[in-house]
């Protein structure tokens, strides 16, 4: 076994870390800027926490395999399982989603908070019986690296209470899971390194989001997406405690409004009635709040030579999506689930174990990267937008007709929903069939108004 590992951030992604450090080392010492709540509610270390957050079924499903039982423990918690497409209710660019039973994807949605407590639970009863010890330095943050340019041995640390006292903790491996703003680029410098190499590739997305409380339980989501003839969306689904979070979203001049009396023109301007007069049933339980830092952004740990020995960074942390995608918590786990395959095959202390987890945790987000980057470059702008080459056009005309064709062919809809729940790889999208089906056959949209009725259901 290791010796101490130091987890830098106690968020999902940091939470799950040290589910996948229990029995591989003898100490983990998590080191969080907030104190967490007594309830599940919000916390400022987690900005987006008051977004409606989508747990996949890929993340589930990873999710199953680092602790397991936990999917049935935020379902017990008051989560909703809603089946995809039967549930969700999806207005694409091309047309609706026709409502199959497919049986093969169901999102889990519920509250940031809730979920991130109930992981956390789940973690800290599992570090209970493990042979690790596991402490939380809660309202402590860390505040640089210790080590050299070819090896971290530590972080800085600072009390966040009166006094700001300051301590060394040293470390054999130190995990960075402090979320987008990370601040272990400017850390690496300090020891000599180069900050890593950065792609950006920005839609403009803004968000903004209300809960709402719905005169009646209603059983399904409603998801708009923008469309390039009206670049505004929603998504507009059930949590716990019977409850709805209605997130809008619009790219640059069509940013949500956060004054919730704007919120029935915006939703009026999105030409959906039945979202419209859902929402006039409802009464609102917050006011909007609004998300602007929605960018797709990679650091490049992953390259040769990206990070010295005893560092590994995860999550958003190391790479971050568009949360239109609603990807980054399924990543958090397939990256946690990485980083234990990587610590069963020969510990922390292995030589090159840094740069070897660090390259599993990239490819545990490379089907998102790719859907998520791939969709919005062509919509990027600015310094990191660059104009397409012949095979990134290709490919946007390749996923435009996959994507309008999965609007009603279940065999190809089974395909884009394996990839987009990050449940398959996207060679998924290129298989024979799947490839035949979308360029021989011919390209026409899904339903034209919103599936009220489950297809092959009777009543
Ligand atoms: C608006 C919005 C909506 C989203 N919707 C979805 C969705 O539908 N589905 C989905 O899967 N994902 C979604 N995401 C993505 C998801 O929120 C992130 O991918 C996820 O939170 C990443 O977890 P993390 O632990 O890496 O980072 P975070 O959740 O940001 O946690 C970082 C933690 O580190 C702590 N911290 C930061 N700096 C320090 C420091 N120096 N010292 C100590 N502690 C520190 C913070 O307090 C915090 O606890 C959304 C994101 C946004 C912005």
């Amino acid at each position: 076994m290791g010796g101490g590992a130091v987890v830098v951030g106690g968020g999902l992604a940091g939470t799950l870390a040290v589910a996948a450090l229990l029995g591989h080392v003898e100490t983990v010492t998590v080191i969080e800027r907030d104190r967490y709540p007594e309830q599940p509610v919000f916390r400022k270390g987690v900005p987006q926490g008051r977004h409606l957050h989508v747990f996949l079924s890929g993340g589930q499903r990873a999710l199953e395999k680092l602790l397991p039982g936990t999917v049935a423990e935020l379902e017990a918690a008051g989560a909703r399982r809603m089946e995809a497409p039967r549930d969700v209710l999806t207005r694409t660019p091309h047309g609706w989603h026709r409502r199959l039973h497919e049986g093969r994807h169901a999102v889990i949605n519920c509250t940031r908070p809730l979920l991130d407590a109930t992981v956390r639970t789940q973690v800290l009863a599992r570090a209970a019986e493990s042979g690790t010890r596991v402490e939380v330095l809660q309202a402590w943050e860390a505040v640089g690296l210790l080590g050299g340019a070819d090896r971290v041995t530590g972080v800085r640390v600072r009390s966040r209470d009166a006094g700001h006292a300051e301590r060394e903790l040293p470390a054999e491996l130190v995990v960075d899971a402090s979320g987008r703003g990370s601040r272990a680029p400017r850390w690496l410098t300090e020891l000599g390194r180069p900050a890593p190499r950065e792609e950006v590739i920005d839609a403009g997305v803004g968000y903004s989001t209300q809960m709402l409380r719905p005169a009646e339980p209603l059983r399904t989501a409603v998801v708009l997406e923008p469309r390039p003839a009206l670049p505004r969306g929603a998504a507009w689904s059930p949590v716990e405690g019977g409850n709805r979070l209605l997130t809008l979203a619009g790219v640059r001049g069509h940013h949500p409004p956060t004054d919730g009396s704007a919120v029935p023109d915006f939703v009026a301007s999105l030409d959906e009635p039945y979202l419209l007069d859902h929402l006039g049933t409802c009464e609102a339980v917050s006011p909007p709040y609004a998300y602007r830092d929605t960018a797709n952004r990679r650091r490049d740990y992953h390259a040769p030579g990206g990070v010295p020995e005893g560092f590994v960074a995860v999550s958003d942390a190391a790479c971050t999506f568009n949360p239109i995608y609603g990807q980054g918590m399924s990543v958090a786990v397939l990256s946690g689930l990485a980083l234990r395959e990587c610590l069963t095959d020969g510990g922390p202390r292995r030589p090159g174990f840094a740069a070897a987890a660090q390259r599993a945790v990239a490819r545990a987000s490379e089907t998102a990267w790719l859907t998520a980057a791939g969709a919005d470059r062509p919509y990027s702008e600015g310094a990191d937008a660059t104009s397409p080459r012949t095979a990134e056009r290709l490919q946007t005309w390749y996923f435009g007709r996959l994507a309008a064709r999965a609007t009603h062919d279940p065999t190809v809809g089974a395909a884009f929903r394996d990839v987009t729940h990050l449940a398959a790889p996207p060679s998924r999208l290129l298989t024979p069939t799947v490839a035949l089906r979308t360029i021989l056959l011919p390209r026409r949209p899904g339903p034209a108004s919103i599936p009220l009725r489950v297809e092959g259901a009777a009543g």
